[in-house]
C-alpha cells in the first residue's frame, strides 16, 4: 500500500501507486483545462521580496511530461527558465568527481567496475595520492569535490574513506583549498552515515539507479547492492546518522523513464513527509559507454529532447532542489540544460582512479567516457559567455545553513544577498590564482555588472571591500 510516510522502501516507492500514476498522467495527457492549471500551481508567486512556489506532486508532474503537445512543451521551458531564474538567479556552481577507488564487489551490470570484470586494472588511492589528487585539483581551482568509490569493505572501508576526507581537507596548497567533500558511496549504516558526518561531508549523494524493483535486481544480479530495499532506504538512514543533505539520482537508461521520473519524485516526497526536508540535489546521469559496457545494450535510452523535459520537470517539480548535470553530457547538451533548471555542473573531471596527475586523460580505470573534456578555465568562461555566474562556493554548509536551514534561505528570497556575492567572491578567487588572462578579463567584467544586482546595500559594501582584500591576496571570505 503506498504511503509516504512509511520507512518500507516497496510502500514508499509503491509499484502500483507508480503504474496508477503512469495511467493517469496517459488518461489525462490531452486534458489541456487540467494541463494549465497544473502549470499555473507551479507558478513562483512574489510576495514582496519573498518567492514562493509550491512544486508539483509526481501524479501532475507526471501527466506534464505524458503531454506531447508542442505549445505545452514550450510552456514547461518556460516555467522552467522562470523558476530557475527566481530561485537561483544565474549561478552555477562548479565541483569535480574525485575517484578514489574501483575495487567493487557488486555485479552492477552497466558499471565497469563490476567483479566480474576482470580485465580493468584494480587501483585504490593511497594518502599520498589522494594528497597528489587533489593538490591537482586545487591547482586547477576546484573547491568542491565528490568522492567516489566502489563498494568493497576489504578495501574500501568506511575508514578509509573517512582518511581520504580528513586528507582532502587537511591539504592548502597555494591559495588552494577543498572546502567542500560530498560523497558518492554505496548505501551504508546508520552509524557510518554519522562517521561522514562527523568527518564534515557535504551532501551524502546515492543514485537509486532505478527505483523499479524487479529490474533493480536483475541490473545488480550479485553483492550487497542487490538488496532493493536497503538501497532504497539508505537516505532515510544518512538522515537517522544526522546527515542533512543528500542527493537522489537516476541513472537514465536502464528502466522507462516515465517510471523513473515519477518514482524519483515519490522519493522526495518522501523525505519531505518522514524528515521535513526533500533531496538537497537530484543528479541525471545517462547511461554512457565505459570498460566492458555498451550503453545500446540498455533498451531504456533517452533521446536528448526527452532528457530536457525531464530535466525542465524536475526544475518546476522540485523547485528547491538543486539539478547535477556531469560530464557524461556534451557541451551542447548541458548548454541547453543549465537554461532549463540546472545548478550545479562538473569540469574538468577525469573518472579514472588517479586520473587528475596524469597529463594524459587515462582511460584504463575510468568510469565512464567523459563527453565534454574541456579544461575548468575553459569552462568557467562558456559559463560566463552563456550568460552564468560560475561559483565555488561551499559557504552555506561551512555556515550551518543545511537541510530546511538552506531551503528557508532559497523560500525567504535571501538569496540574491547571500549567494550572490559568495557567487562573486568565489568567482574572483578564481580569477586572480588560476584564470587565463582571456577567462579574467570575462570574468572581472561579469563582476563589475553584477555587484550592482546586490539588492542590500550593507552587503554590497561588504562584498565590495572582500573582493579588494581578495586582490590583496587575502582569500575565503563569504555571507
Ligand atoms: N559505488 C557507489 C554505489 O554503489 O552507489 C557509487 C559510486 S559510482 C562510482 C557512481 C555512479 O556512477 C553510479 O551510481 C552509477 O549511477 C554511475 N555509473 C556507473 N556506470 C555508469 C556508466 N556506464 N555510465 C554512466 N554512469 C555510470
Amino acid at each position: 500500500m503506498y504511503n509516504p510516510k512509511s520507512m518500507k522502501a516497496e510502500e514508499f516507492i509503491d509499484h502500483d501507486e507508480v503504474l496508477r500514476t503512469l495511467e493517469y498522467a496517459e488518461k489525462n495527457k490531452n486534458n489541456f483545462e487540467l494541463i494549465n492549471k497544473i502549470l499555473d500551481k507551479a507558478r513562483p508567486i512574489r510576495d514582496g521580496k519573498q518567492v514562493h512556489c509550491c512544486g508539483l506532486t509526481h501524479e501532475e508532474a507526471s501527466v506534464l511530461l505524458e503531454c506531447d503537445d508542442k505549445m505545452i512543451l514550450n510552456k514547461i521551458y518556460n516555467l522552467a527558465e522562470e523558476i530557475k531564474e527566481a530561485f537561483y538567479g544565474d549561478r552555477i556552481v562548479i565541483f569535480a568527481p574525485l575517484y578514489l577507488s574501483n575495487y567493487c564487489v557488486n555485479g552492477c551490470i552497466y558499471c565497469p567496475y563490476h567483479n566480474q570484470n576482470k580485465h580493468i586494472p584494480r587501483k585504490k588511492l593511497t594518502q599520498e595520492e589522494v594528497k597528489a589528487e587533489v593538490i591537482a585539483l586545487q591547482d586547477m581551482g576546484h573547491k568542491r569535490l565528490a568522492i567516489e568509490s566502489g563498494e568493497d569493505p576489504i578495501n574500501n572501508p568506511i575508514e578509509y574513506i573517512l582518511e581520504c576526507i580528513k586528507t582532502i581537507y587537511s591539504i592548502k596548497h597555494k591559495n588552494g583549498a577543498i572546502r567542500r567533500v560530498n560523497v558518492n558511496i554505496a548505501a551504508t549504516t546508520v552509524e557510518n552515515y554519522r562517521k561522514l558526518k562527523e568527518a564534515g561531508i557535504g551532501t551524502y549523494i546515492l543514485f537509486q539507479e532505478t527505483y523499479h524493483k524487479e529490474s533493480y535486481e536483475k541490473l545488480h544480479p550479485t553483492g550487497p547492492k542487490h538488496n532493493y530495499a536497503y538501497h532504497t532506504e539508505a537516505m532515510d538512514r544518512a538522515m537517522e546518522g544526522g546527515i542533512d543533505d543528500v542527493g537522489l539520482g537516476v541513472l537514465f537508461g536502464l528502466e522507462r523513464y516515465k517510471y523513473e521520473f515519477a518514482a524519483l519524485l515519490m522519493h522526495a516526497e518522501h523525505l519531505e513527509a518522514v524528515h521535513g526536508v526533500g533531496p538537497h540535489t537530484i543528479s541525471v546521469p545517462r547511461v554512457k559507454k565505459a570498460d566492458d559496457i555498451d550503453p545500446t545494450a540498455f533498451d531504456n535510452g533517452i533521446d536528448d529532447e526527452t532528457f530536457a523535459k525531464i530535466v525542465a520537470l524536475t526544475r518546476i517539480a522540485v523547485p528547491y532542489t538543486g539539478i547535477i548535470i556531469s560530464t557524461r553530457e556534451t557541451e551542447t547538451v548541458r548548454e541547453k540544460l543549465l537554461k532549463l533548471g540546472v545548478s550545479q555542473v562538473s569540469g574538468a573531471s577525469r573518472t579514472s582512479v588517479g586520473g587528475y596527475t596524469q597529463e594524459e586523460r587515462p582511460k584504463d580505470t575510468e568510469q565512464f567516457d567523459v563527453s565534454d573534456q574541456r579544461t575548468l578555465d575553459e569552462v568557467v568562461k562558456w559559463l560566463m559567455e552563456q550568460g552564468h555566474i560560475p561559483s565555488f562556493c561551499t559557504a552555506c554548509y561551512r555556515e550551518g545553513r543545511t537541510g530546511d536551514r538552506f531551503m528557508s534561505l532559497c523560500k525567504t528570497g535571501q538569496i540574491q544577498n547571500c549567494c550572490h556575492p559568495n557567487a562573486l567572491i568565489t568567482l574572483k578567487e578564481f580569477l586572480m590564482d588560476y584564470a587565463s588572462a582571456e577567462t579574467k578579463s570575462v570574468g572581472e567584467k561579469l563582476i563589475a555588472k553584477e555587484i550592482n544586482n546586490v539588492p542590500n546595500e550593507k552587503v554590497r559594501e561588504i562584498l565590495k571591500n572582500n573582493l579588494k582584500e581578495i586582490e590583496m591576496g587575502n582569500r575565503d571570505f563569504r555571507f
